[in-house]
């Protein structure tokens, strides 16, 4: 497996402040950085933009987690150069080891900046089913990557999880707890959330969209997202990190947001698929009432319509 600069080496002070991104071939300062936002004690968020995957950078709510030992990544970004901006974003404010890579899902908005984290130590870990959804896409998502950017990184780039979640995982990071919970089949079929216990953060990742659109992938299920995101409603939770969009929320009027549209969606398509209508039909009439209220609506919509129809065409 090719290797990349170890975020280890990193710690060398002023060595390693720049260095040579595998990625572009341009260097990579890390003074220039944006630090991470700190979201709360010890928990730091990589805001992202809104944006299209493949076309735009910095698309996902990315970060990491500090304990007293170790450090825990919580995705890696939409490409290599995203990873090790991560990377500076972390050397900026620790010096210890980082621990695992915690990816919440396949899409490549959270994974394709994983190998910019590929050391021995570093543990990789993801729901029971994302090695083998990393493996059925992971190199389409690279080859179209490739088409979009004009790079050229190679299939050896893509880093499996090497510890899976079957239903509940804890790590510690040194009096920190973290524990990763593997959901049912929801935004898609490998979901993972990250709870830190010392300050009460659940990160959502893509299971919240917060003001943006919510985006469901091919194998996800609306009703299985609908049920994850109720069940949590009902727990009181201190912070919430989204997948996408602004990181000050009301955890409840977020929830309730996506349940609404979630549960429009659902219902409406199930209507159209009973009177034998057709998914053309479907993607011009559905949900348009909901346009003004959310963000990258247009790039989304229609294709939301799209993936739950051919999910409930069969039930
Ligand atoms: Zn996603």
């Amino acid at each position: 497996m090719k290797r990349y600069i170890s975020p280890l080496l990193i710690l060398l002070p002023g060595l390693f402040s720049a260095f040579q991104s595998a990625a572009t071939d341009t260097l990579l300062n890390c003074e220039d950085i944006e630090a991470a936002v700190e979201v709360q004690n010890g928990v730091f968020v990589r805001p992202g933009n809104n944006g299209i995957i493949f076309e735009d950078k910095n698309i996902a709510n990315i970060g990491f987690i500090v304990g007293e030992e170790a450090i825990a990544v919580i995705d890696t970004g939409g490409s290599i150069n995203e990873g090790k901006q991560l990377i500076c974003q972390i050397r900026k404010v620790s010096k210890l080891p980082i621990r695992y890579v915690i990816n919440t899902h396949v899409h490549p908005d959270h994974t394709l900046g994983n190998s910019a984290f590929d050391d021995a130590n570093i543990t990789f870990v993801g729901h029971h089913n994302l090695a083998h959804a990393m493996g059925v896409l992971s190199k389409t998502y690279l080859r179209r990557y490739n088409e979009k950017t004009g790079e050229n990184i190679s299939d050896e780039s893509i880093i499996l999880p090497q510890t899976k979640v079957l239903d509940e995982l804890e790590i510690d990071l040194g009096n920190r707890a973290i524990t990763l919970i593997a959901t049912q089949r929801a935004h898609t079929n490998n979901d993972l959330l990250v709870h830190d216990q010392k300050t009460g953060t659940l990160w959502l990742s893509d299971l919240l969209f917060h003001k943006h659109i919510p985006v469901i992938g091919k194998s996800g299920s609306v009703g299985g997202w609908l049920d994850v995101i109720q069940k949590l409603k009902s727990k009181s939770i201190n912070n919430i990190i989204p997948g996408h969009g602004p990181l000050k929320i009301n955890w409840d009027e977020a929830a309730n947001d996506q349940i609404r549209y979630l549960t429009q969606l659902r219902d409406d398509i199930r209507k159209n698929i009973s009177t034998d209508a057709d998914l053309t039909e479907a993607m011009e009439s559905i949900g348009l009432n909901e346009a003004a209220k959310w963000q990258m609506f247009s790039h989304y919509h229609k294709r939301n319509i799209s993936y739950i129809f051919t999910e409930l065409e069969w039930e």
